[in-house]
């Protein structure tokens, strides 16, 4: 089978075509081989290829069973997909060979930029019936990770958003393009921070407010606003920190961020030490936000098929729509890889795998 994939780590250079160093299999009954149509490249797969993670990644592919050969190499990067069921295994229920579906899968498994994959059935959902598949790739992998933010750590639900003022830091991207489109659909209020190119685009998707973070002093311009009750940061640094003020100080106000040490710091200092310095890191944010009355939490990507399943509604009734910036075949992969590492994306890049 084809995948595109890494023997060693380093640049986009390292990847290359594997015609059979990535054999997929179902290796237990829950789990499903899926005929992979399309797949988005997220910075995570760019990161990755570069080593990011792979201490953590390592353990918990030991933990799962998937690194079977003793070393993660050859390693094929890729997390969602949208696909087609292929065969299933023994314990699956919900789905039957044939069945259209899209996912997003584990950091520890074989990756999507490949011919055909590997997921379980939590992992995954029937594909919106109303969407190409290029389209629906570009949505599970953002979607599983704002699900975790917002609705795991944050605390929200469809029931309990509306009327409630979220502030997006990062909005154009593919996290933002995604959770602005949720948050509407929620009837939230949204404020957003973009570039000035990408302000019609993020208005297009439903934001309320933009504030301009290349022509405008966001932190003065901010002061002009009321306080939020979430605030969901997608670009890290000082954006984490400067912006906890601009938390309302109640007790369910939450600022999420999807910005945290926790892989480099496996990466830098290993399994051990670097888990216990990220929750140090992650004890210090708490403390930060509590001294000042407000709620400081790291969010994570996590595969949420349920979730998916939701979004699949979502997206059927127009409520979310696809946003894809730019599609690229198979056999050029790392044209795509080099798009996303040049960062500026308005919405997703997509692989057609077909
Ligand atoms: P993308 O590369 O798709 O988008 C990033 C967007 O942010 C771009 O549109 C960029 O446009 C914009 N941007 C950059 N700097 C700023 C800024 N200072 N203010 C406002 N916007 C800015 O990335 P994703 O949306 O997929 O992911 C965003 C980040 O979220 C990732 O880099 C990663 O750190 C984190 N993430 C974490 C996950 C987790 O499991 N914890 C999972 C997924 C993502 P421009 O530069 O032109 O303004």
């Amino acid at each position: 089978m084809s995948a595109w994939a890494i023997n060693s780590y380093g640049g986009i250079e390292n990847l290359y075509l594997s015609s059979s160093g990535c054999m997929s299999a179902i290796r237990s009954p829950d789990q499903l081989l899926i005929k992979v149509h399309a797949a988005s490249i997220n910075p995570i797969d760019v990161r990755m290829i570069g080593g990011y993670g792979r201490v953590l990644i390592n353990v918990l592919r030991k933990q799962s069973g998937s690194a079977t050969s003793g070393t993660e190499f050859p390693l094929t990067v890729g997390r969602d997909f949208s696909g087609t069921v292929v065969e299933v295994g023994g314990n699956v229920s919900k789905y039957k060979v044939g069945d259209e579906v899209w996912g997003a899968i584990g950091a520890n498994k074989p990756g999507t930029h490949a011919k055909f994959v590997v997921a379980s059935q939590s992992e995954i959902s029937k594909k919106p019936a109303n969407i190409s598949h290029i389209e629906a790739a570009s949505i599970p992998y953002v979607a599983a990770t704002t699900w975790a933010a917002l609705c795991a750590v944050g605390e929200l639900k469809d029931k309990n958003a509306t009327g409630k003022r979220l502030l997006m830091l990062g909005g154009s991207g593919g996290i933002g393009t995604f959770s602005i489109q949720l948050a509407k659909a929620w009837g939230m209020h949204v404020t957003v921070t973009s570039s000035t190119d990408a302000i019609d685009l993020v208005t297009s998707l439903g934001a309320d407010t933009v504030i301009d973070y290349k022509t405008k002093k966001l932190w003065n311009e901010l002061k002009l606003h009321e306080k939020f009750d979430y605030i969901l940061d997608t670009v890290g640094g000082e954006y984490t920190d400067k912006s906890l003020a601009f938390l309302s100080p109640w007790k369910s106000a939450h600022l999420v961020t999807l910005v945290t040490p926790l892989l480099k710091n496996c990466d830098d200092f290993g399994t051990v030490p670097g888990l216990f310095k990220a929750a140090l890191s992650a004890g210090v944010d708490t403390l930060k936000g509590l001294t000042s009355g407000r709620s400081v939490r790291w969010a994570i990507f996590t595969p949420n098929g349920s979730a998916l399943d939701r979004v699949k509604q979502m997206v059927e009734t127009e409520q979310i729509k696809p946003v894809v910036q730019e599609t690229f075949p198979f056999s050029k992969v790392r044209e795509g890889f080099k798009k996303v590492s040049e960062g500026h994306l308005r919405g997703k890049i997509v692989i057609d795998v077909l």
